[in-house]
């Protein structure tokens, strides 16, 4: 061996196709990297969901892998896996509940008594409406049966509501994906706690119901099937929501009036502005637009509601476009709609605090980060990371937006165009390789301060000389600063570039509704 060979080995730059620290293993894409912890990876499932897959990773390895983590988790230390997914469900973490009712259902079933009987009584807390109740059920018969303990949480979900909750969760939410309330009822056996219990019961199972005994909300939707050119006043007469309408009173402006004069729910009104724009209630001045507007853009009201910012995100685009994804429905937009939606979607994550520090937002704009959804929404990783680091750039007055696949690229983004107009822009962007040491290396070789590096990516890191973190403590030699680095993983993998054991990086799952607010506190060092 000569000494040239030898002196190519080092342990401060090794390139990313070779293992840099014990603890690293293959990604899958060829390159080494760090493994998330646990709870991260939970995280990460529970907020992205696995549905798609990845650029690299197959849907259906990817549910397995997420399958089993939370599987081996439950088993290894179910009070975390029951304290992560309360903490996601009540925070609004998450895009979609999916997820969220896969794990809470590996929760009910795996564990020792005690440990799913606690999961059990965290029922109420998690599963919120019927819609989740049935979701919940899809998945909870694939780790056990309806035992008693099973049976007697999911009957007292239904009997300790009052009579009028029990049928607008029963009416709102009649089906989904091949379960029905009343098979939850044959399943758990409720009981009839009220008249009024009875009566939701009977109609649900198409047995005969007396008037007297139907809470009003029944008596209103049985009505309105009857006959639609009721829906108006009947919606003004009760809690009737939209879902409960037949199609043919969702045709009529009136209608429509009538559910924006009792307060729609704000996730509902925000899916349903194109349609409200196509039966011309949102004018370009008057109509019902200055009250939509104000609606969507309280911050008060989208917290309470838990309105994701993925969703508003995705309404927002979908909106601005003028059509529906496939094209059947098409619209003229509003602009104050636009543009009260991107300020929904900044306002949707709560009050940020900026910490002044010189922060670089950098983004994995490489190949894979085009591949796939998030939560199974129709965007991708990088179009939702560009959005991620807007929400930071419009707070931080220090910083700096870049791309790197397998050098540095210029990303045209900025707070201040409209969020289909950035997404636009980092669409157009074409790169192949991945090297996600490219954000320190550049500020090194730039001579810019840095503070904090954001790293928006999918980990997948593999075409550089220098592995991430190596880079980041080649950078702090150099310019003489403590610089922290966050990566913001973007999919559900076991990958991360952060070294688990410098407190200077840390691991944050991509699109949580509180992520902003951790990199502000991490960076800022609270
Ligand atoms: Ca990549």
């Amino acid at each position: 061996m000569t000494a040239s060979t030898l002196a190519d080995y080092s342990t401060r730059v090794t390139p990313q196709g070779r293992a840099a620290d014990p603890r690293q293993r293959p990604n899958n894409a060829g390159g080494y990297t760090f493994v998330a912890s646990d709870e991260a990876r939970l995280r990460r499932f529970l907020v992205l969901g696995a549905d798609s897959g990845t650029f690299h990773v197959s849907a259906r390895d990817a549910v397995v892998n997420n399958g089993d983590l939370v599987v081996s988790m439950a088993c290894e230390d179910h009070a975390l896996v029951l304290a992560t997914i309360l903490d996601v469900s009540l925070t609004g973490a998450a895009p979609k509940q999916n997820p969220t009712m896969f794990a809470y259902a590996v929760a009910c079933s795996i564990g020792t008594e005690t440990e799913r009987g606690a999961a059990l009584d965290a029922m109420p807390q998690i599963i919120r409406t019927g819609s989740h109740m049935l979701l919940f059920a899809r998945y909870i018969e694939n780790f056990r049966g309806w035992g008693r303990a099973l049976r007697r949480a999911v009957g007292d979900w239904y009997a300790q509501k009052s009579a009028d909750d029990l049928a607008y969760q029963a009416i709102k939410y009649r089906q989904r994906d091949g379960f029905a309330q009343r098979d939850m009822l044959r399943l758990a056996h409720p009981k009839a706690t009220s008249p009024g219990h009875r009566a939701v019961y009977d109609f649900l199972c198409g047995r005969q119901t007396v008037q007297d005994a139907r809470p009003g909300l029944l008596d209103a939707f049985i009505e309105v099937q009857a006959d639609p050119s009721k829906a108006a006043t009947l919606i003004r007469e009760s809690a009737l929501s939209w879902e409960m309408l037949p199609d043919a009173a969702l045709t009529q402006a009136q209608t429509w009036d009538a559910l924006l004069d009792r307060g729609m729910p704000l996730g509902a009104l925000i899916r349903q502005l194109p349609r409200l724009t196509m039966l011309g209630l949102l004018p370009a001045m008057g109509g019902r637009t200055t009250d939509v507007v104000a609606a969507i853009t309280d911050a008060e009201r989208l917290r309470k509601a838990r309105v994701h910012p993925m969703n508003v995100l995705v309404a927002q685009r979908t909106y601005a476009s003028g059509h529906s994804l496939r094209g059947e429905a098409r619209w003229t937009p509003n602009r104050k709609i636009a543009d009260a939606l991107d300020a929904a979607f900044y306002a949707s994550f709560g009050s940020v605090a900026p910490t002044g520090k010189r922060t670089m937002l950098a983004l994995d704009v490489s190949a894979s980060m085009t591949w796939g959804t998030i939560a199974g929404l129709p965007i991708t990783p990088r179009e939702a990371s560009a959005a991620m680091a807007l929400v930071t750039a419009a707070v931080e007055p220090d910083v700096q937006i870049m791309g790197f696949g397998e050098k540095f690229v210029h990303v045209p983004i900025s707070p201040r165009q409209r969020l289909d107009d950035s997404i636009k822009a980092i669409e157009a962007i074409r790169m192949g390789g991945t090297d996600c040491s490219v954000p320190m290396t550049f500020a090194q070789r730039k001579s810019i301060d840095v503070d904090t590096f954001v790293v928006y990516t999918d980990n997948e890191t593999w075409a550089g000389a220098v592995h991430p973190h190596q880079a980041l403590t080649a950078y702090r030699q150099s310019r003489g600063i403590d610089a922290k680095m966050a990566v913001v993983g973007m999919t559900a993998t076991q990958c991360s570039i952060a070294d688990p054991s410098d407190p200077g990086m840390l691991d944050i799952a991509g699109f949580d509704v509180s992520t902003p607010a951790v990199v502000s506190a991490f960076s800022a060092g609270v």
